[in-house]
């Protein structure tokens, strides 16, 4: 039985108050609730500069810290780049890769995802990898090899225990920050493709455990009927992170 898994992507939002007091505000909610820690795993994504001042409102709580980025190397001549040793010691359990913003903006190539993948798990992070299809992709009906592509480019190369440390998330870069999140069933055809190509890929037990999250305009409204889609592990929240009594009511749709 996997754990539902619900993530805040903070993007580059809030300042180092508002970052303190929203996470204060998350764990608060989170820990009120008996039951929900058992249920639901939760982490907080900020940007780099307020890690520190999330490690320490999350510190002795059940919620966890990620960032959103990272490099491939260790430490060395990589101006304006943070590496994953820097995130462990800072208190990172997780890191985002692969994000779309990044993948679209960034033009962060699979190789290069990859290289970070393989760097973070070295590092003892648990890596919340991002994979999605643009509008006209899935107009074209490529979604499904654009996963299979990007799933493969990402995670090539990994060792079953490896990839038991990844946790994936279904991103359709349509529904992110637009309104429009994915049916329940569509994001549930992705999650099962995503699910059968670890399977492929790494055997059935590996598939089994691996969380799936849904991101894409994932809100107190339409958390409960996405939530409760077999394949779908949980979600990675970006708009609706930043408010904690929203995001606190889509971890109780997780709880449930
Ligand atoms: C995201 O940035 O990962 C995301 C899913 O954003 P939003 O929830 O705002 O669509």
């Amino acid at each position: 039985m996997r754990k539902k898994f619900v993530a805040g992507n903070w993007k580059m939002n809030t300042d180092a108050a508002r970052a303190a007091e929203l996470a204060a505000q998350v764990v608060a909610g989170f820990v009120a609730q008996p039951g929900w820690a058992e249920k639901v795993q939760v982490a907080l994504c900020p940007p780099f500069p307020y890690l520190g001042i999330v490690a320490q409102a999350v510190k002795g709580s059940p919620v966890h810290l990620g960032a959103q980025n990272c490099h491939h190397e260790a430490s060395g001549a990589y101006t304006g780049e943070v590496s994953p040793v820097m995130l462990h010691d800072t208190g990172c359990h997780y890191v985002i890769l692969g994000h779309s913003e990044r993948r679209h903006k960034m033009g962060e190539t699979d190789a290069q995802i990859n290289l970070k993948v393989k760097a973070a798990l070295q590092n003892n992070l648990t890596v919340i990898l991002c994979v999605g299809e643009t509008l006209t992709e899935r107009q074209e009906q490529r979604t499904l090899a654009v996963l299979q592509s990007q799933f493969h480019g990402c995670c090539h190369g990994l060792s079953r225990d490896a990839m038991a440390k990844v946790v994936l998330a279904y991103e359709p870069v349509w529904a992110i920050g637009t309104g429009h999140n994915a049916t329940p069933e569509q994001a549930q055809e992705a999650h099962a493709f995503l699910r059968s190509r670890v399977s492929e890929e790494f055997g059935p037990d590996v598939a089994g455990r691996t969380q799936i999250l849904y991101g894409g305009s994932l809100v107190p409204d339409n958390a409960p009927q996405l939530l409760s889609q077999p394949d779908v592990d949980g979600g990675l929240i970006g708009g609706a992170s930043l408010d904690a009594a929203r995001f606190l009511k889509i971890i109780e749709a997780g709880a449930r």
